[in-house]
């Protein structure tokens, strides 16, 4: 199978601009960057997304990405963060293999926008509450 982007970037074959490494755990400035200092935190081992990686792994990639968010609003002058995982191409995801975007917020309206309208038609509330609890 073709590696992916990221599994490249972890063997050295792509170069990034790299921002932390560990054993487990590769930090690194996204290409496109939506605003200044738009990070990407990735296993260095393949998984395919946020929903399959195993949570110690998980949880290492999030403690990176709190970090860099604190540095952006330290150091970068950023006035929030906006931290977002996409799972599957219906959720946006280009690349196949779990990162976590740290995307610094200076501005009300720059390069990203996150826009979240609530459904007008009804949901069964009752039912999709039961279903998810039933299956914790
Ligand atoms: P997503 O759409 O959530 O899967 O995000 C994938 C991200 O990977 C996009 O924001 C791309 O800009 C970024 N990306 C793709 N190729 C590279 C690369 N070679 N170096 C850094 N970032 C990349």
């Amino acid at each position: 199978m073709e590696k992916d982007v990221f599994c490249k970037i972890v063997d050295g074959e792509i170069p990034c601009y790299k921002l932390f490494e560990d054993s487990d755990v590769l930090a690194f400035l996204d290409i496109a960057q939506v605003t200044k200092g738009h990070a990407l935190v990735i296993p260095k081992k393949h998984y395919d997304n946020f929903l399959s990686t195993p949570d110690k792994i998980m949880h290492k990639v999030f403690d990176v990405a709190q970090r860099i968010g604190q540095i952006d609003i330290q150091f970068l002058g950023a006035k929030g963060v906006n931290i977002l995982t996409n799972c599957y191409e219906i959720a946006g995801q280009t690349v196949n293999h779990f990162h976590v975007h740290v995307i610094p917020r200076y501005e009300k309206h720059e390069g990203f926008a996150l826009e979240m309208k609530a459904q007008t038609n009804n949901l069964n509330l009752p039912v999709i509450a039961q279903t998810i609890k039933d299956n914790l």
